[in-house]
């Protein structure tokens, strides 16, 4: 059999919503949408782009929020006890800017994320996706090469790596991404994703 590769979306699984607590740090409301209400990425970063802009926030700003965080409770164990049986990537949406401090604290983990784009100033003009559908992509490329792929995530912009997995799963996500997505396994806890991934 092939060897197996565990591809983990980041926020929500290993560590909390970097925008939600910005968003409960700031009071701004409007940041609070993610990925888990939004499905289209680009129109969600427009938006979280425009009301940064308009508040005069600066990746400083939401790097402040971020030092104060961390991974979710068990996060830690979980990843080490399966970085200790095979191989893991995560596949996030977010950007390395945001992501440093956590993958730290767990441990050096390899990351395919994406960048934001700052000015002189510090302001985030933008942000660039290393490459479109990335999470699906790799996911696909990893099969290429001969591996087999399981895969878990919370949120829309994991469905389609799911998809692309030999097995995807899903974990701690909301009902509305359930109830569209009824052929993934749903898990909530720790001790019951370990053994849907490696099982
Ligand atoms: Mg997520």
């Amino acid at each position: 059999m092939a060897p197996l590769i565990v591809c983990l979306d980041l926020e929500g699984v290993l560590i909390p919503e970097v925008w939600i607590a910005f968003a409960e740090k700031t009071g701004i409301e409007a940041l609070r949408r993610t990925t888990r209400d939004e499905p289209d990425y680009d129109k969600l970063m427009r938006g979280r782009l425009e009301i940064l802009d308009a508040h005069g926030f600066k990746l400083g700003d939401i790097q402040d929020v971020i030092s104060s965080m961390e991974p979710l409770p068990g996060a830690r164990d979980f990843l080490d006890t399966l970085r200790d049986r095979t191989q893991v990537v995560i596949l996030s949406d977010t950007f390395y800017q945001f992501a440093a401090p956590f993958m730290r604290q767990l441990g050096q983990p390899t990351l395919f994320c994406h960048q934001l784009v700052t000015d002189d100033d510090d302001r985030v003009v933008d942000y660039q996706l290393r490459i479109p559908d990335g999470k699906r992509r790799a996911v696909g490329a990893l099969r290429d090469i001969g591996f087999r792929v399981h895969a878990a995530g919370d949120s829309y912009n994991d469905t389609t790596m799911l998809i692309e997995a030999d097995r995807g799963i899903l974990f701690r996500c909301p009902d509305n991404v359930a109830e569209e997505f009824p052929q993934f396994q749903r898990t909530e806890a720790y001790d019951e994703l370990l053994p849907a991934l490696l099982g």
